[in-house]
C-alpha cells in the first residue's frame, strides 16, 4: 500500500536550493527601483507638477485634476518602461491581507487600435464592486459601491506586471472600510495633541511623527508537506499532530545558522524588499524549529505598515519559488511558540527630537518623561480596548496561553525608569532631570541615562515594554494588520496628552513656571501609573491574574468578550471625539471582528471534524486490522500459547479502539457545538457559541494525538510534527 505521506516527505527532502536572484550592484543601487519616490517623481514630472505633488504628501493640500492627470502620465510612462502592464488601487479591507483589483493600461485608441492610458481621476479614485468584503453591514448589499481614494502620503510601487497605488477603502456613504482610514486619522489626532505639548518645550515644532518597526515572525513548511496537511491549508494551523519528541527544548534553533534553502529565500526576499524601498534590516532564526523573524528600520508608522502588508505578500509569492510555504498563522503548531509581530513604537518631532528618548538637559529630559508617561497613562486607561485591538482567532492561541503576551496589557518600564518615576514622586517639583554622570553623583538628583545601553533587564512576559528609545507592543498577532493596534495606541495616546495639557495649561494660567506646573501635573498620573499598568514581574504567573483584577486591569480572557471594549461608553468616546471612527464605524467593526471570529473557527471545526472522519478514525481501523490480523495468525500457528504471545497486540487493539470510540464521540460533540453556533444570529451570540466549539475541538485533538502517538508510522495518513518542523 502506497503511503501519500512517505513520498511527500521524500520529494521534501530532495529539493536543492534555489539560487536567488543575482541583482545588479549593491542593495543601495537598487534601492527603491520599483518605488515611484521623490527621485523618480523628478524625473518623470515637470517643475510645477512636481511640486504640487510635494505639497500635497507633505502638507495635504488636494492636487486639482489638471495636476492629477500630469502626476498620472509620469507615473504611466515609469510603469510601462518597467514592464508594467497593469494597475490598482492597493487596499487593505478588514479580511487581514491587502486587497487589488487589476486594470489594464490599455484603451481604445478610437481608430481601431490601442493604446496605453491612465488619468488623474482614475489614479485619485476607483469604484471597485465592493460588495463581498467585509463591512459589518454598513454597506448593505444594494448599495454596493464603495470606493477606494489614493493615500498619496505611500508611494505608488510596481509589483510584478501592476503598478500599485496605496489606497483608502471607504463606503459610499463615507464611513471606513479599511485599516488605513481611522490610522491616518489617528495619527493626525496624535500630532494634533501632541504638538502644543512639544511647543511648551520647543516653539518651533510643527509636526509630530509617529515611527513603527515591526518584527515580523513566520514558519516555513515545505510545500508538498503543506499540501498533505488539508488543516493547514485550509485553516492556516495544524489541528493535530503528536509533538515531536524534539522540538525547541534545545533553544538550539535561535539565532543558529540559517538553513540554505530558508537563506536564498530570505535573500530573495530582500532583494524584492529593497527595490520596493523596504528598508530590511535583521534575520535571523526564531526560538521554534524552522520559525524566523524579519525586521526593517522603523519608518513613519503608515508607510512602516503599508511595508509591512507589501513584505508579506512579497513573502507568499517567493516562499513559493523555493519550495515552501510560508506561515504567518499566530500559532500553527501546538506546544512550540507561535508567532507575534512586535510593534516598535515611538513618536518624534519635525524638529528631529525623539519625544521617547532622555533629552540633552533638563528641559529635554522633562519633556521625554511628559510622553514617557502619558504613553503610559493611556495604555492604562484602555488597556482592554488595546488587548481588544489584538484579539482575534488565530491570536486566541497565544494571548492567555502562556505565551508573550498574556492576556492582560502592563507595561514594563525597566529598573532606570521605574526609579526615576520613584524618585520624581519625592523630590520638589522643580528638580531638574539630569543626564547621568554630567554634573556628578549627588542626592537629591534625578538621573537618567543618556542612552539606554544596557537592554539586559528585558522582561519577555510583557505585552508593552520601554526598550530604551520606544515601546514596544508585542501582543499584536503575525497574521495582523499593525493599523489595528496602532490605531487604538494613537487615539489613547492623544487622548492623554490633549487633557494633559490642558492640566498644564490651568496650572500655568496660576502662575506657576513650565517646568513646576508640568512636574506638578505629571505626578498624581505617576503616581497612578505605579501602582496600576506597571508591572515587572512574570506576566505568566497566577498570582499577576489575581493582582491585576485586584487593580483594575482587564482580565478577559475571552476573545469574542474581548472585542467588546470596543463598544464600551470610553471607547466610543475616545474614538468619537477625536473622529477616529464614528459610532456606525465602529458597531460595524465589532460585528466583522466578531464575525471573523467565528467563521475561522467554524471552518476549522468542520475541518477537524471531517479529518477524524476521513483521515484518523481510517488510519486506526487499518492499523487494528493489522494487528487482530497478526492475532489470527498467532492463534492459527501457536494455538496453544496464543494468549501469551498475543498479549501485546491485543492491549494495542484495546487501545486502538478506545481512542477511536473517544475521537467519534468528540468529533460528534464538534460537530454538535458548531451547528449550534451556525444556528445563532446575532453576532455576538454567535461568536460566544464558536468559542464553545474551539473547546470541543481541542478535547477532539487530545484523542487524535494519542492515537497518532499509538499508531503504526507507516499508516499514518498526515505528514508529522518532526517532519513539518524539520524538512527544510
Ligand atoms: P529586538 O528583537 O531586540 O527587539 P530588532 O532589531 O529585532 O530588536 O527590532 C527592533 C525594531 O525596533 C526594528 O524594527 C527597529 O527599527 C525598531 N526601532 C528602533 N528604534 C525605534 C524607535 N525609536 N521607534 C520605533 N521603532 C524603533
Ligand atoms: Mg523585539
Amino acid at each position: 500500500m502506497g503511503n501519500l505521506r512517505f513520498d511527500v516527505v521524500q520529494e521534501a527532502f530532495k529539493k536543492k536550493v534555489v539560487s536567488p536572484e543575482n541583482p545588479a550592484g549593491k542593495p543601495s543601487d537598487y534601492f527603491g527601483s520599483l518605488v515611484f519616490g521623490r527621485s523618480n517623481m523628478r524625473r518623470y514630472l515637470d517643475a510645477q507638477t512636481y511640486q504640487r505633488l510635494v505639497r500635497c504628501v507633505d502638507d495635504g493640500v488636494p492636487l486639482d485634476a489638471a495636476t492629477a492627470d500630469k502626476v498620472a502620465e509620469g507615473m504611466k510612462v515609469w510603469a510601462l518602461e518597467h514592464g508594467a502592464t497593469h494597475i490598482t488601487h492597493w487596499f487593505q479591507p478588514l479580511t487581514e491581507g491587502t486587497a487589488e483589483k487589476h486594470d489594464a493600461f490599455l484603451s481604445p485608441d478610437g481608430s481601431g487600435g490601442v493604446i496605453e492610458q491612465f488619468s488623474g481621476k482614475s489614479l485619485v479614485q476607483q469604484e471597485p464592486d465592493a460588495s463581498s468584503f467585509p463591512s459589518g453591514g454598513i454597506r448593505a448589499t444594494f448599495e454596493a459601491r464603495g470606493y477606494t481614494a489614493w493615500d498619496p502620503t505611500s508611494p505608488v510601487f510596481i509589483e510584478d506586471d501592476t503598478l500599485c497605488i496605496p489606497s483608502v477603502f471607504v463606503a459610499y456613504t463615507g464611513e471606513a472600510l479599511d485599516y488605513k482610514t481611522p490610522l491616518k486619522k489617528a495619527l493626525k489626532a496624535v500630532s494634533d495633541a501632541a504638538v502644543p505639548l512639544c511647543r511648551l518645550f520647543d516653539p518651533k515644532v510643527q509636526h509630530v511623527y509617529s515611527y513603527l518597526g515591526w518584527e515580523q515572525e513566520y514558519f516555513l513548511v515545505d510545500e508538498d508537506l503543506f499540501a498533505a496537511r488539508p488543516d493547514l491549508m485550509l485553516t492556516g494551523r495544524t489541528l493535530m499532530g503528536h509533538s515531536s519528541s524534539k522540538n525547541q527544548q534545545l533553544s538550539d534553533h535561535y539565532f543558529g545558522a540559517i538553513p540554505s534553502r530558508v537563506a536564498a529565500f530570505m535573500k530573495d526576499v530582500e532583494i524584492a524588499g529593497y527595490k520596493l524601498g523596504i528598508p530590511l534590516k535583521t534575520r535571523h532564526n526564531e526560538v521554534a524549529p524552522n520559525q524566523f523573524e524579519m525586521a526593517p528600520m522603523f519608518e513613519e508608522a503608515n508607510l512602516a505598515n503599508d511595508h509591512n502588508q507589501m513584505i508579506m505578500n512579497v513573502m507568499k509569492r517567493i516562499a513559493r519559488k523555493h519550495g515552501f510555504v510560508v506561515l504567518f498563522h499566530e500559532k500553527p503548531f501546538e506546544g512550540i511558540n507561535g508567532s507575534g509581530k512586535h510593534n516598535n513604537w515611538s513618536l518624534g518631532t519635525d524638529t528631529g527630537v525623539g519625544l521617547l528618548s532622555p533629552g540633552k538637559d533638563a528641559r529635554g529630559n522633562l519633556q521625554f518623561v511628559t510622553f514617557f508617561v502619558n504613553v503610559l497613562a493611556a495604555v492604562q486607561k484602555h488597556n482592554g480596548l488595546l488587548k481588544a485591538s489584538v484579539a482575534s482567532a488565530n491570536n486566541a492561541h497565544r494571548l492567555g496561553a502562556h505565551e508573550a503576551p498574556p492576556a492582560i496589557v502592563s507595561a514594563f518600564l525597566g529598573d532606570t525608569m521605574t526609579a526615576v518615576l520613584r524618585k520624581l514622586l519625592e523630590l520638589p517639583s522643580d528638580t531638574p532631570i539630569e543626564i547621568a554622570g554630567k554634573k556628578g553623583r549627588g542626592v537629591g538628583l534625578v538621573e537618567i541615562p543618556e542612552i539606554f545601553v544596557d537592554n539586559t533587564d528585558r522582561n519577555r512576559t510583557s505585552p508593552f515594554a520601554f526598550t530604551g528609545n520606544r515601546f514596544e507592543f508585542r501582543a499584536v498577532g503575525s497574521s495582523a494588520n499593525c493599523a489595528g493596534a496602532l490605531t487604538v495606541l494613537s487615539a489613547a495616546v492623544a487622548e492623554q496628552l490633549k487633557t494633559f495639557k490642558a492640566d498644564v495649561d490651568k496650572a500655568m494660567v496660576a502662575g506657576k513656571p513650565l517646568e513646576t506646573a508640568v512636574m506638578d501635573c505629571l505626578k498624581p498620573v505617576i503616581a497612578s501609573i505605579i501602582d496600576t499598568i506597571c508591572f515587572e514581574g512574570n506576566g505568566y504567573s497566577d498570582e499577576w491574574k489575581k493582582e491585576a483584577a485586584r487593580r483594575g486591569l482587564d482580565t478577559e480572557s475571552s476573545v469574542p468578550k474581548m472585542i467588546c471594549q470596543y463598544a464600551a461608553p470610553s471607547s466610543v468616546e475616545l474614538f468619537t471625539k477625536l473622529g477616529v471612527y464614528t459610532p456606525v464605524e465602529l458597531e460595524a467593526r465589532n460585528e466583522v471582528k466578531w464575525e471573523t471570529y467565528s467563521t475561522k473557527v467554524l471552518i476549522e471545526a468542520r475541518m477537524a471534524a471531517r479529518m477524524a472522519l476521513n483521515h484518523i478514525l481510517p488510519a486506526g481501523a487499518e492499523y487494528q486490522r493489522r494487528l487482530l490480523e497478526s492475532l489470527n495468525l498467532l492463534r492459527q500457528n501457536f494455538p496453544a500459547d496464543c494468549e501469551r504471545l498475543g498479549a501485546t497486540e491485543a492491549g494495542l487493539v484495546r487501545e486502538c479502539a478506545a481512542l477511536m470510540a473517544d475521537i467519534k464521540q468528540k468529533a460528534d460533540a464538534l460537530n454538535a457545538a458548531r451547528e449550534a453556533a451556525e444556528d445563532m444570529e446575532d453576532a455576538f451570540g454567535k461568536a460566544v457559541a464558536a468559542e464553545k466549539a474551539a473547546d470541543r475541538l481541542r478535547e477532539l485533538r487530545t484523542g487524535i494525538d494519542k492515537l497518532e502517538e499509538l499508531t503504526d508510522n507507516a499508516l499514518w495518513p498526515l505528514p508529522k510534527y518532526r517532519e513539518l518542523l524539520f524538512i527544510n
